[in-house]
C-alpha cells in the first residue's frame, strides 16, 4: 500500500468516448466487444449479439494513465470485464482492483450516481480523483460532506473521452495534496 491517492476510472465515456460523432477518432482503434451486462439485454442470435458492442480504445490512455501519481482502480459496470476486455485495447495492466457493486444502475433516493455510495465505502477514506461521464454537483456536494479526505470528481464527456486537460489537471491535483 502507498500514499498515493486512488484513481477510479469509468469506461463508457472517459475511456470509451461513445457519443463521438465521428466514427474514426484519432488515437482511437475500434474494437468489437462482449461484455456481460451488455449481452444480457441484447437478443440471442440478434445482428448486434452477434456483432458485440462497439467500443473505442485509445492505447495511449494506459500509459498515460499509469504515468500519473496515482494507484488506479476501476469503478465501472464492466467490473471484472474491465481487466480482461480493455486492460488491453488501452494499455493497462491486467489486474487492476475493481470496485464491486451490490447492484448496478439502481435509482438513489438523493438521485446520487449509483455508483457514489458504494465508491465512498470502498476508498474508505482515502483520498481519490475519479473520473466519470455521469458525475453531477449532488455527487460533487455528497462527496464533500461524507469523505473526510480530498477527493477530486471529474466528469468527463463522452463525446471526448479523457483529453490533455483532464490528464493534466489530474496530475495537478495530486501533486498538490
Ligand atoms: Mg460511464
Amino acid at each position: 500500500m502507498t500514499d498515493r491517492p486512488l484513481l477510479l476510472l469509468d469506461v463508457d465515456g472517459p475511456l470509451n468516448p461513445f457519443a463521438a460523432r465521428l466514427p474514426r477518432l484519432r488515437g482511437y482503434t475500434t474494437h468489437r466487444l462482449r461484455p456481460t451486462v451488455w449481452l444480457s439485454r441484447q437478443i440471442p442470435g440478434s445482428r448486434r449479439h452477434r456483432r458485440g458492442l462497439r467500443v473505442r480504445l485509445n492505447a495511449s490512455h494506459g500509459p498515460r494513465l499509469t504515468g500519473l501519481p496515482f494507484e488506479l482502480a476501476w469503478a465501472s459496470a464492466w467490473m471484472h470485464e474491465a481487466n480482461t476486455l480493455i486492460a488491453p485495447g488501452v494499455g493497462l495492466p491486467p489486474d487492476l482492483p475493481v470496485v464491486e457493486w451490490p447492484e448496478s444502475f439502481t435509482a438513489d433516493p438523493d438521485g446520487l450516481l449509483w455508483k457514489t455510495r458504494p465508491v465512498l465505502e470502498w476508498a474508505a477514506g482515502r483520498p481519490f480523483a475519479w473520473v466519470d461521464d455521469m458525475l453531477t454537483a449532488r455527487d460533487v456536494a455528497h462527496v464533500a460532506e461524507h469523505h473526510d479526505a480530498p477527493a477530486l470528481l471529474l466528469r468527463i464527456h463522452p463525446k471526448w473521452g479523457l483529453r490533455d486537460d483532464d490528464f493534466a489537471r489530474l496530475r495537478g491535483w495530486a501533486e498538490a495534496l
